[in-house]
């Protein structure tokens, strides 16, 4: 191996591993704002014990997470500051899937933070949950360039780590967040969110309801409602069975 391929391996090492450690420095900090003194898991489950606890599934966020490393699998690696992974409880009930990074995600490395953050926090809460009990993702996980919509091969490159995601925390239910979560999920390039939400479908053996991503909402807040509708659909089967 020459010197400067070993240099790159290095680097290459090195950012990923100050990656990884800004996570789990997130974690530490998400658990302490919960008020532990330390993490409320073993250490022998954040090692590697798969398993359908949350033990297991933080650990296997993780290693995902490590999986992903400094990714370059697209070109959208060429121009993000961040990795956004993505945000929550690893054994949420509800998970909620977006787009892709805008501006503020891709400098914060956290999904929805902006305006549209906001609203989806509020949603959540008027759900009668708090944003960190659900688990929020976007279908990429790189920033597209002046927040164009993801190009085909991106997301096909990208999905992966999303469907894996999904296979670790199984939650109850999924809510997709606009049109590109929609049309992925589907695998449906033509269909179209209007028509589309409000009505489950199924993606993995999970049932999916399809709504408006929260910046459509900023942008048209009359139809905040539809989307009040489309959750509601989802707390009542939630509660069905619950019962
Ligand atoms: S968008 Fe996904 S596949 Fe592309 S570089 Fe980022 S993490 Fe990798």
């Amino acid at each position: 191996m020459g010197r400067t391929l070993r240099l790159r391996s290095a680097e290459s090492m090195h950012n990923q591993r100050a990656s990884v450690i800004q996570d789990v420095k997130r974690m530490l900090e998400y658990y302490q704002a919960l008020g532990f003194d330390s993490m409320p898991f073993s250490t022998k489950a954040l090692l590697g014990a798969a398993g359908r606890s949350a033990d297991g599934k933080i650990a296997d966020l993780m290693h995902l997470r490590e999986e992903i490393g400094i990714c370059r699998r697209c070109k959208l690696s060429q121009g993000r500051k961040n990795i956004v992974f993505g945000t929550g409880n690893a054994d949420a009930r509800i998970m909620f899937i977006g787009e892709a990074p805008g501006k503020d995600e891709d400098l914060q490395g956290e999904p929805f933070v902006g305006e549209a953050g906001m609203l989806l926090t509020n949603l959540i809460e008027k759900m009668g949950f708090k944003r960190e009990t659900v688990y929020i993702a976007n279908i990429i996980k790189c920033r597209p360039p002046m927040n164009r919509d993801p190009e085909e091969d991106e997301i096909l490159s990208c999905r992966t780590f999303l469907d894996k995601q999904i296979d670790v925390i199984a939650p109850e239910f999924i809510i997709t967040l606009g049109r590109i979560a929609l049309m992925t999920l589907t695998n449906n390039n033509k269909i179209k969110i209007t028509a589309a939400r409000g009505n489950f479908f199924e993606y993995k053996g999970v049932p999916v309801m399809p709504t408006f991503h929260p910046a459509y909402l900023l942008r048209n807040p009359k139809d905040k409602w539809l989307t009040w509708a489309d959750v509601q659909k989802v707390l009542e089967r939630m509660n069905n069975s619950n019962s």
